[in-house]
């Protein structure tokens, strides 16, 4: 395995003849004279705010939606409702309302609020490229805490050879597939049923139990996991996930993404190296990969005034130059999305799930006996 080797092949490559890695390392003498950025980077702070900020609340909603189990099963049921919000980390519930949705124009019953988040993420994913993953995902947020922990551990990171991470990387594309093709071929009265029986009612309740309850195979799964994210930096993004594969699937359609302008630019490298995702910052005019996910971590490393920004892209035939988007914009951006969804299905009703208490007292403390209704 090689150290930190950049990998994405790309799209717009600037005019300058591709160099080797290796020439790359000794040929890194600025050519062109450095006008030095004035003035600090705070993206970097702004975007691990909103990091910590997600993750507590994600944490809020698991220890909220924990003790709402706990009630049941032990046949004390808490006052508060079940959390709405738990109905992130049910992305196939929020694929499958989402198509209900658009064919029927009627908003599910059953875990709405999957499909309101789903719905949020793939418009930051639209408008900020993958930004979701690097800005709020918890499990970026603890993929990326992981990486930094080897690299101090390990004194580096370490990246998979050219030959295997593109095969590698296309894994989390065959997961989205798989995922993806179920719900399509779905009538929308198969979901409705699905979603109605206990299975759908309660697939947050078996999800917690996966994990209270796990096995030895999903020990040594999870042991993997944390491993090669010790290893490799996003090692659960880059090859696995398929929430985020379909981000940067939505990402290709964005009007942002970073550009570097070529005559401010003196080569020196660092943006490319520092970069999660691998990509080769410093060879290309703009970076339109699917693993982009607008973390900045380039942009503060730049020394060069005005030399790389996430900027919207021009309509064809205006002569303007590209605007150029800064961190609080992009935070702006994300919270006014988040929040304005997030809001529109609470105030107009459709946030919690509609089922009585009583369905609920009957069928969670029987969750592990619940299976999938599919055959
Ligand atoms: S460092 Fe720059 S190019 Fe790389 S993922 Fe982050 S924003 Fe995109
Ligand atoms: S764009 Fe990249 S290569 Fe160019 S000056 Fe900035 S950090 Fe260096």
């Amino acid at each position: 395995m090689a150290i930190g080797t950049p990998i994405e092949p790309l799209t717009q490559i600037s005019p300058t003849p591709a160099r080797t890695d290796r020439t790359a390392q000794t040929a890194r003498k600025p050519r062109k004279k450095l006008v030095r950025r004035v003035g600090r980077d705070h993206s970097q702070r702004l975007r691990h705010g909103f990091q910590i900020a997600f993750l507590l609340l994600n944490v809020w909603i698991g220890a909220e939606f924990y003790l709402w189990v706990r009630g049941f099963e032990t046949g004390s049921p808490v006052s508060f409702s079940r959390p709405g919000g738990i109905d992130g980390w049910l992305p196939i519930s929020g694929l499958m309302n989402l198509k209900e949705w658009l064919l029927t124009r009627h908003i599910p019953s059953i875990h709405p609020a999957a499909m309101f988040l789903l719905l949020a993420f793939l418009g930051i994913a639209f408008l900020l490229r993958k930004a979701f993953c690097s800005w709020l995902c918890p499990v970026g947020t603890l993929s990326e805490a992981l990486w930094r922990v080897g690299r101090k551990l390990f004194q580096g990171n370490v990246a998979l050879p050219r030959w295997l991470d593109p095969p590698m990387r296309s894994l989390k594309y065959l997961l989205l597939g798989f995922f993806a093709s179920a719900v399509a071929i779905m009538p929308v009265p198969s979901i409705r049923s699905f979603m109605h029986a206990p299975f759908g009612l309660i697939a947050d309740v078996k999800l917690l139990n996966f994990f209270r309850f796990i096995g030895v195979t999903g020990l040594i799964v999870l042991g993997v996991l944390v491993l090669g994210s010790l290893l490799m930096k996003n090692f659960w993004c880059r090859y696995l996930c398929p929430y985020g594969g379909l981000l940067g699937l939505v990402s290709l359609f964005s009007p942002t993404g970073i550009r570097r302008k070529e005559e401010r630019c003196i080569d020196c490298g660092k943006c490319a190296r520092a970069c999660p995702s691998h990509l080769p910052v410093d060879k290309l005019v703009t970076v339109h990969s699917v693993e982009c996910t607008a973390c900045f971590e380039c942009v503060a490393v730049c020394p060069a005034e005005d030399a790389l920004a996430l900027s919207i892209a021009q309509l064809p035939g205006v002569k303007r130059a590209p605007r150029r988007l800064p961190a609080w914009a992009v935070a702006v951006a994300i919270a006014a999305i988040f929040l304005g969804i997030v809001g529109y299905a609470k105030f107009s009703g459709h946030w919690q799930t509609n089922v009585p208490q009583a369905v609920y007292q009957q069928i969670v403390p029987y969750a592990n006996e619940a299976t999938h209704p599919m055959p």
